[in-house]
């Protein structure tokens, strides 16, 4: 799938220090990279209702990251995916009389166009479920030989060859004793959540409730693509990210990335796929979350319709930049609420950022861009490396300052490493 253009990135003298992120997984502050290349796979969107300011908080967050770990000399390996096939897609598009291929492609779409303008630096790979549904059959497949899957038959799925009973598959998680250790979350946590996000806990047939699906059978009036063995069907969302993370980077990866929500089931299952898949002990080294955002007192979400969309802010004429900033106040794993006063905040920011850095001069720079780094090498604290550019430009506008070519290393140091062109 195609992703985005690659905004120009300035270099800046110096680098950045060793990056540390909180790992979910062990509530700890870890190092990010393990070595001189860094990889990174964050989930993507599932494409009907793109882009809302959880979804543009999530990708300017591990864009962040991205930045700084380069700033650090690393080079940075980064796939993203897209769900553009699954059922929330399938009930929208039902819902709005369109065919679910043509919402997808004109919400991916959307998403480009918000990514371009909040300058997110795209994914090296971009990869549509739908397109790579050929590389998750043999895995699949691979699971059931093994053991760590299983069939269940499907009487409402139309049949197979011959008239057999189609079956939708399983994985197994009772085979699995690394399960729950993502989340670390205990049985009954988990069984909520599964219910709430997606999960069939009372499927009848499933070995264990929290089993979660690699294969839908071909339902009539779904979208089908073949299956091989597996029979004609599609794939279940959690195996779908595996796949493309174990193709296009191997284990283990560095970093898996994603909102909160995904934590349990997405990222749970996924890593529980992948290792059983490439049997190895570890899928990620880090799990690193971004907190969600919320609006009148609810998480924002598409099931509860309270968006506040990136494009919808932009055709307004408020300016990306704005945007950006209004993100990176908060810190990533601190839950916040949109607001009005988010925006103008940000707005203000920007004029008091674009005003001192308009000056012939200005106090000296290097001391601010180092700050910057290390408050974005430490668990990407945006909020304070936004207060440590803050400082320079107050003091650039009622002090000035004798260095003339520091509004141009501050501008260029925040395009580079907060991506906000001034
Ligand atoms: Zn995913």
């Amino acid at each position: 799938m195609r992703s985005w253009p690659t905004p120009f990135i300035p270099q800046l003298p110096g680098r950045a220090p060793q990056v540390r992120v909180r790992d979910t997984t062990s509530g700890e502050l870890r190092p990010a990279a393990s070595g001189p290349t860094v990889t990174l796979y964050v989930c993507g969107i599932t494409p009907y209702d793109a882009t809302h300011i959880g979804h543009a908080a999530t990708y300017v967050t591990f864009d962040l990251l991205g930045r700084i770990l380069r700033d650090g000399g690393h080079s940075v390996r980064y796939v993203q995916n897209i769900t553009d096939i699954d059922d929330p897609l399938l009930e929208r598009a039902e819902r709005d009389g369109v065919a679910w291929d043509e919402l997808a492609t004109r919400e991916v779409a959307l998403f480009r166009e918000d990514m371009t303008a909040l300058a997110v630096i795209p994914p090296d790979e971009y990869l549509g479920a739908v397109e790579s549904i050929p590389t998750f059959v043999g895995p699949i497949e691979q699971l059931v030989r093994e053991g760590m899957a299983y069939a269940v038959p499907a009487p409402d799925a139309v049949d197979g060859a011959g008239g057999a009973v189609a079956r939708d598959v399983y994985f197994d998680v009772t085979r699995d004793p690394a399960f729950g250790g993502v989340s670390n979350l205990d049985e009954a946590q988990m069984l909520e959540l599964f219910a709430e996000r997606g999960g069939d806990p009372d499927r009848p047939g499933k070995r264990h409730r929290l089993d979660p699906l690699l294969w839908r059978a071909h339902r009539e009036g779904e979208p089908h693509w073949d299956g091989a063995s597996l029979g004609p069907g599609r794939p279940g969302w959690h195996i779908e990210c595996a796949c493309i993370a174990l193709d296009h980077l191997g284990v283990p990866i560095d970093i898996q990335g994603g909102g909160t929500d995904l934590i349990f089931p997405h990222h749970e299952a996924s890593a529980a796929h992948a290792r059983a898949v490439s049997h190895s002990e570890t899928f990620a080294r880090r799990y690193v979350h971004q907190a969600m955002v919320g609006l009148d007192g609810e998480k924002m979400s598409k099931s509860k319709g309270n968006l506040v969309l990136v494009s919808a802010l932009r055709a307004e004429g408020v300016d990306p930049a704005v945007i950006r900033l209004a993100l990176l106040a908060h810190h990533h794993s601190t839950e916040w609420v949109w607001t009005d006063d988010v925006l103008e905040e940000a707005t203000s920011r920007l004029a008091t950022w674009r005003r001192a850095l308009a000056s012939d001069g200005g106090p000296a720079a290097e001391q601010t861009v180092e700050e910057i780094r290390s408050h974005l090498a430490d668990d990407l604290d945006s909020p304070r490396a936004l207060e440590a550019v803050d400082r320079w430009a107050a003091q650039a506008l009622t002090r000035g300052g004798e260095h003339p070519e520091a509004p141009r290393l501050i501008a260029r140091a925040v395009d580079a490493l907060l991506g906000v062109r001034v």
